[in-house]
């Protein structure tokens, strides 16, 4: 089967199927199976894994990975495909696509155990994405996925960084962030109109920072940067039903300036103002 290239089959069943792209649905193609497989070998995923791919679009990732792990389920928002993707994944026995929108469904339901995400991802969704594997409570050992490069950029942002946003401050909490390869447009079909970056999640299993209460340093973090221009004393009091009094000792207790915005404080100095909320 080595001579077979997958892209070719699928660029050859799309236009047999008359199937056209919707830009609103995100769908750029990687259909060159070299650069695919570049992809899965950054991706460190084994034959032990299952992988969960959000976006197979035509399947040519999503076949090349099921010669490589143990499972994939894919998720796939547009039924246009299933007939591409049906050929592309006929007797493909640990491959299986379930047609739903990734954003809306219970992510729970095609993951039993630990998972890794492997995905082109649509850029129209990178954040929420990221963010609802993150969030899910669920045992995933790592994301590789393709996004826009601002997208890359801005997630991995520090603090201090112009870019540095509650978003980075999430992914820096859950995993070690990195851009594993740049992807230029002419890889895609069709291309985008930006460029695009294969960033790797590796999800941590001892976090280098620890909150006694996950959920309440969460909503630490969201209040920390939920209205930027408002001192983190402020944002403590709307978002925990603080008193001036108590969020300033809270403030002080990390930090000499009372004044301070959530934004310039480490995810160490926000779980310990957590710890003290939860101690309340
Ligand atoms: N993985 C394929 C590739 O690399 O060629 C396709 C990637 S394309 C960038 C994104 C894919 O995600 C498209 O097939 C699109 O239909 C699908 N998609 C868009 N929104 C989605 C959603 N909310 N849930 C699941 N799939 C979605």
């Amino acid at each position: 089967m080595a001579d077979i290239s997958w892209g070719l089959r699928a660029r050859t069943l799309l236009a047999r199927a008359g199937f056209r792209p919707q830009h609103s649905l995100g769908q750029n193609f990687l259909l060159d199976d070299d650069v695919l497989e570049h992809l899965i070998d950054l991706s460190g995923v084994g034959p032990d894994d299952h992988v969960l791919e959000i976006g197979p679009g035509p399947g040519v990732m999503t076949r090349l990975l099921a010669g490589r792990v143990r499972r994939v389920t894919a998720v796939e928002i547009d039924r246009a495909l299933e007939p591409v993707l049906s050929e592309m994944l006929s007797g493909v026995e640990n491959a299986e696509v379930v047609y739903r929108d990734a954003m809306k469904a219970d992510l729970s339901e095609f993951v039993g155990g630990p998972f890794r995400v492997v995905a082109n991802l649509p850029y129209y969704i990178t954040a929420d994405a990221v963010l609802k594997v993150l969030l899910s409570g669920l045992p995933v050992l790592s994301l590789s996925v393709m996004v826009q490069r601002e997208a890359a950029e801005r997630m991995l942002s520090q603090p201090g960084d112009k870019n540095w946003c509650l978003l980075a401050a999430t992914v820096s909490y859950f995993a070690d962030a990195a851009v594993l390869a740049e992807i230029p447009p002419e890889a895609f079909e069709p291309r985008p109109h930006v460029a695009s970056a294969f960033l790797h999640l590796d999800v941590y299993r001892e976090k280098p920072v620890k909150p006694r209460d996950e959920a309440l340093f969460l909503k630490v973090l969201a209040a920390a940067f939920a209205m930027r221009r408002k001192t983190l004393v402020n944002n403590l009091k709307a978002a925990f039903d603080l008193d001036s009094e108590r969020a300033k000792r809270i403030v002080r207790s990390v930090s000499e300036d009372e004044r301070v915005r959530g934004e310039a404080l480490t995810l160490q100095k926000l779980a310990e103002i957590s710890d003290r909320i939860g101690a309340l």
